[in-house]
């Protein structure tokens, strides 16, 4: 897409609005205001989660589902509370359909543990892409190495599209499980999730999706999307650390064993058996990340207020000021080009390692990341180490993007 800068003028997003509501983006860092475009890796907190938080310590903290008292009662409606606005985010059946967990990586090992490991036989395939993050690749090597089964890998293409003529050839009738991100961390491709699902479906295979990099800029509807499985990290949609979510078709959840014994997962124990509670407590042990779920549905609420399709407008604005500004810059190369592509811009720069482009950034105050992402299997696939890497939210603006061009250009100055 081709945009001019005169007509940057994307009226979806408010964005002065926006930033007024992250307390953080008034830091200065290293004397220079805070630009920060590492959002890809977490993103900033607005006001109404830090507040929630807050609140919640100060006014209802209790344990949940144990108690009788006022304080555990409050805790728990908000704690069920949370859930149902989960649910609703991403249009699930229903809130039995969500199970908290730590983030993404929990989710899929989950997943991997619960629903693939006591399934699969040798012989059996579980399919990814090659631009999946560590933890949509390692959780299913675990499960190979304990089951027999073996990992299948879809390519991408030089512009870090999935090869969709390989995905029709390798998901076949071997194919139990195919685990694809929704956006890769790396290069920003938008997978075709729909036609991953048609073609897994057609094999009787089921589908997770790792929407850690998706669920902050597009719309997710999981019913629309078809998968089994959607996996997404409260942190890189301006909720708590520490608290993701797993959503799965209720009758797989309820086929599923506990991946984790303790309190809450059970209906009755005794030492001579013990019997689990339905979903989503049976995948629950323990006492759970009570805040951060409360934390978690304020922020996804604060997203449904603003509204994804104008984010995704903001970000699309963002992503292509970007890009023109990058490419004008002698020596830099963009990795990952795709068309379907979301607010991430991967880049190399000649003979300037990507920790140098980093770290003259951060000098003028521009967080970015650099380095191989939790993807080295695309740097390999791209023959290089790493990358420095601009990732876009719904508060950055085209002064952003300036200061990114104007910290490359001064590590240009004095490496390149
Ligand atoms: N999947 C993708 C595509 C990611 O980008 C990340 C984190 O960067 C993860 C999974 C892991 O998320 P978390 O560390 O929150 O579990």
């Amino acid at each position: 897409m081709k945009l001019e800068r005169g007509v940057f003028a994307p009226a979806a997003v408010d964005v002065d609005r926006v930033r007024a509501d992250f307390p953080i983006l008034a830091e200065r860092v290293n004397g220079r205001p805070l630009v920060y475009l590492d959002n890809g890796a977490t993103t900033q907190k607005p006001r109404v989660v830090i507040d929630a938080l807050a609140s919640y310590y100060e006014h209802d903290n209790a344990n949940v589902h144990r108690g009788v008292h006022t304080l555990s009662r409050r805790a728990t409606d908000a704690y069920d509370a949370a859930r149902v606005t989960v649910q609703r985010f991403v249009n699930a059946a229903s809130p039995d359909e969500i199970v908290f967990v730590r983030g993404t990586t929990e989710a899929i090992n989950l997943v991997a543990f619960s629903h693939a490991r006591p399934r699969l036989v040798p012989g059996d395939e579980i399919v990814v892409t090659a631009m999946e993050h560590h933890s949509n690749i390692v959780p299913w090597q675990l499960t190979c190495e304990a089951t027999g089964a073996k990992l299948v890998v879809i390519p991408i293409d030089d512009t870090g599209a999935l090869r969709m003529d390989r995905a029709e050839e390798l998901i076949g009738p071997r194919t139990r499980v195919v685990a694809v991100t929704h956006v890769s961390n790396a290069l920003g491709s938008i997978v075709p999730v729909a036609r991953i699902v048609e073609l897994a479906h057609r094999h009787g295979a089921v589908v997770l999706v790792d929407g850690a990099q998706a669920v902050s800029h597009v719309a997710v509807d999981v019913q629309a999307l078809g998968c089994d499985f959607y996996a997404f990290s409260g942190h890189k949609i301006f909720g708590p650390t520490g608290i993701g979510v797993l959503w799965g078709r209720a009758p797989l959840l309820a086929a599923m064993p506990p991946w984790q014994g303790g309190g809450d997962m059970i209906r009755t124990v005794a030492f001579e058996k013990t019997t689990y509670a339905d979903p989503p407590f049976r995948f629950e042990a323990g006492t759970p990340d009570i805040a951060g779920a409360i934390g978690l549905a304020v922020a996804l609420d604060y997203v449904a207020g603003i509204g994804l399709d104008a984010i995704a407008a903001h970000e699309e604005h963002l992503l292509a000021d970007a890009t023109q500004r990058l490419l004008a810059i002698p020596g830099l190369t963009i990795v990952g080009t795709a068309v379907d592509k979301a607010s991430i811009v991967s880049f190399t720069v000649d003979g300037i390692h990507p920790h140098d482009i980093g770290t003259v950034l951060d000098q003028e105050g521009v967080a970015i990341r650099a380095g191989h992402h939790c993807a080295m299997p695309v740097m390999k696939r791209f023959g290089i180490s790493g990358t420095a890497r601009a990732s876009f939210a719904l508060y950055n603006s085209r002064a952003d993007v300036d200061a990114l061009a104007a910290g490359i250009e001064s590590a240009r100055r004095l490496f390149a």
